[in-house]
């Protein structure tokens, strides 16, 4: 064999392997493959004002290893979501939640739920976070207090430097970082923009993407415009050779009507936008802002709108949308209170 045809050779096999890197993100068969499956509600607790039924904390079992919790609407109207993945050796929250959220009951409850179906008696939970926003870390000094011998809780700061040690990211924001929890590795991208110490995570047991604030059903507030752009191409990159199940971000702010938000602070939201997003969405940020040619400005997309943060973007008539929506609530209240035998 030539010299010559060995290197062709060589150089067709690279190709079909990229070419094979590439195609990864699909599956051979529409059989679900080895992704671990599971159910998204129909709809959360928060459309309605009936805070006597609403728990603190609506947990929803995602399938038997993956938990997602969200906050109710009554305590605090972020209404945020967190997430609980368990492995053979560890189990991991994301996120503890915003204030008012009483988050230590519905944890410990979900967790010792969990030992009984497994046949343990104990779990350690690391406590880590998408970011450092008040309305993810409100729960973070109450879960380090539980002091509960089943679930001994280690904590990871939400700051830049404590999450490079951690996951072993080296370079921050271009390396990607990892935990395992037994049998379940979840890989760590940091993408700054929406903050400083913004991070996504892969879990490539479900295939689901944990987006933070950075992508969901809502309002993108980009505080560092070019660091929210490149961490986007960054996530598009991360993903292009793996299935992605799910892209779950942080809250719902979008009706389901196409183009439409809640105005800022609304607390219930009667036919809210579904929680998850896919990898197309995250497409579809990139184009977005790669039409503001590095201008930030607001834009509304079909299932999320980018929203340049800072009082310079405030609009004329942002506060009135909001009244005006809260008064047709309360009218709405007061007639379904005042007809009898409705509920
Ligand atoms: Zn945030
Ligand atoms: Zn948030």
């Amino acid at each position: 064999m030539s010299r010559v045809f060995i290197v062709r050779a060589s150089m067709v096999a690279i190709l079909c392997l990229s070419s094979f890197a590439v195609m990864s993100a699909q599956l051979p068969e529409p059989d679900g493959g080895t992704i671990e499956r599971g159910t998204s509600p129909a709809h959360w607790l928060s459309q309605g004002s009936k805070c006597m039924e609403i728990p603190e904390w609506q947990v929803h079992e995602y399938n038997p290893n993956f938990f997602i919790l969200r906050q109710s609407p009554c305590t605090d109207y972020e209404k945020p979501f967190v997430f609980l993945f368990f492995g053979k050796d560890k189990a991991l929250l994301a996120d503890t939640g915003s204030r008012n959220g009483n988050i230590v009951p519905a944890i410990q409850v979900t967790v010792k739920n969990w030992l009984a179906r497994n046949g343990r008696t104990s779990i350690p939970l690391l406590v880590v976070h998408t970011h450092e926003h008040r309305d993810h870390v409100w729960g973070d000094k109450a879960l380090q207090a539980m002091n509960d011998a089943a679930i001994p809780v280690t904590l990871l700061p939400a700051e830049v430097e404590a999450t490079k040690k951690f996951y072993g990211i080296e370079h921050w924001p271009t390396d990607i970082g990892h935990v395992d929890l037994g049998g379940r590795v979840i890989d760590v991208i940091p993408i700054p923009g929406h903050s400083a110490a913004s991070v996504a995570f892969y879990d490539r047991n479900t295939a689901i993407l944990l987006s933070s604030d950075s992508l969901y059903p809502g309002r993108l507030y980009v505080q560092d415009f070019a660091a929210f752009q490149a961490s986007t191409e960054r996530l598009i990159a991360f993903t292009k050779d793996k299935p992605v199940a799910h892209v779950l971000g942080n809250h719902i702010e979008e009706t389901s009507t196409p183009f439409l938000d809640y105005p800022v602070g609304t607390m219930y939201q009667r036919q809210e936008h579904e929680l998850a997003l896919s990898r197309g969405s995250l497409l579809e940020l990139e184009d977005a802002l790669l039409s503001l040619h590095g201008v930030p400005q607001r834009l509304a997309l079909r299932d999320f709108s980018v929203w340049p943060s800072g009082p310079k973007f405030t609009r004329p008539g942002d506060r009135e949308r909001f009244q005006q929506h809260e008064k047709e609530e309360m009218e709405r209240m007061w007639d379904h209170t005042a007809q009898p035998g409705v509920h």
